[in-house]
């Protein structure tokens, strides 16, 4: 009997089916993007983010080293975007979080539905060996995912599908199957710099080599998420009043024009995180963080990291009214929620100077 050429169009199809709005297949082999990788690191352009940086950045060498029999990756797109505001920006002095935090965290979703999508490749294909990967392990999913076709990585460094825009979150099924490859799509950022020009502070930078990457240290989202002790102050004017992650290079990419919709109740914005208000989140106690933010993304900021971006934000509003939450703040006995609204007041400060010097003519 002769033996049936796998390809990706069932996957598609199962894909689909579990929720996955793109799916294609790349070979289990090392990629070149991995030499530009090391001189990421090498380049210090991580921060301090230890886990892409420790031993787990070799095991990005590879696909193979996590699972060794691996022939092929299957590669998924699950949509997270809602029918919501971009990032306001509209002087209401509310804080705002990162769209893909608004609803529940992703990586149990998306591991329980690759695994579901493994099991219909099994009773399909019969027995194989298969590793399910979302973004805490160590592999380069965005290159695999180009090679898959899903989309090309844009100057914001984001998988970009022409049809679907960005609000993506992916998922991988390594697996020891052949399957037939699908072929990556063509760059089409073209002469744009839309998301260069936009980036608050001026995070993404050229590689040298026609292509651009992310200086995490400038990087909002991994200011506020992160970086666990002081944020530079340097660094602090340009946050504005995220207080978890930043949308920006997202929000004014042309491709996001007509991005759809989630279809997934799990990413339904929850009530309270979308522009919370940033008296209410200077209040908030660690058992109240826990019920507001518990099960979202935004839980990984933990509760000193969130009241020290809360901090930040109020200085940066630079309102008077911020004054008397900012002044117990800055006796908190943690040394970095307290550095962080002792900045924060020194704006307010600056501002009232400013108001007087005005007054006196
Ligand atoms: S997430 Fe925000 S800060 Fe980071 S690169 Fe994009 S626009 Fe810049
Ligand atoms: S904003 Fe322009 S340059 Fe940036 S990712 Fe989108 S298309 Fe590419």
């Amino acid at each position: 009997m002769q033996r049936r050429r796998l390809d990706s169009a069932d996957i598609r199809r199962w894909a689909a089916e579990l929720g996955f709005a793109l799916a294609g297949v790349a070979r289990a082999v090392s990629v070149p993007e991995t030499a530009w990788y090391q001189r990421w690191v090498e380049a210090g352009f991580a921060g301090e983010m230890k886990y892409l940086t420790d031993h787990r950045a070799a095991i990005r060498s590879d696909p193979r080293r996590l699972l060794p029999s691996a022939q092929t990756i299957v590669c998924l797109g699950i949509l997270y975007n809602t029918p919501a505001p971009l990032t306001l920006q509209d002087g209401a002095y509310r804080g705002w979080i990162s769209r893909y935090a608004w609803g529940d965290d992703y990586h149990d979703l998306i591991r329980a539905r690759l695994s579901q999508l493994a099991e219909r490749m099994r009773a399909a294909y019969g027995d194989f060996d298969y590793r399910v990967c979302v973004d805490t392990a160590p592999l380069l999913e965005r290159s695999y995912a180009r090679l898959a076709g899903l989309g090309w990585i844009g100057k914001n460094t984001c998988l970009i599908n022409q049809g679907q825009g960005s609000w993506f979150l992916l998922g991988e099924i390594l697996t020891s199957l052949e399957i037939q490859p699908d072929t990556p799509p063509p760059d089409r950022c073209g002469t744009c710099q839309r998301c260069v020009y936009s980036c608050p502070t001026q995070a993404i930078v050229p590689r040298g080599d026609g292509y651009w990457t992310i200086d995490s240290r400038r990087c909002i989202s991994y200011l506020t998420i992160e970086l666990r002790n002081e944020i530079p102050p340097a660094r602090r004017p340009a946050m504005g009043t995220h207080l978890f992650g930043c949308d920006i290079c997202q929000d004014v990419c042309p491709w996001n024009r007509r991005a759809p919709d989630s279809a997934e109740p799990a990413f339904a914005p929850r009530e309270g995180l979308l522009g919370p208000d940033l008296e209410e989140m200077a209040r908030l106690t660690p058992q109240e963080f826990r019920v507001r933010f518990g099960g979202t993304p935004v839980e990984r900021a933990r509760y000193r990291g969130f009241l020290r971006n809360v901090a930040i934000a109020m200085g940066n509003a630079r309102q008077e009214k911020f004054r008397p939450l900012l002044v117990p703040m800055a006796q908190s006995e943690d040394a970095v929620v307290a550095e962080a609204a002792h900045w924060a007041l020194a704006q307010l400060d600056a501002v009232r100077y400013l108001d007087q010097e005005e007054t006196n003519g």
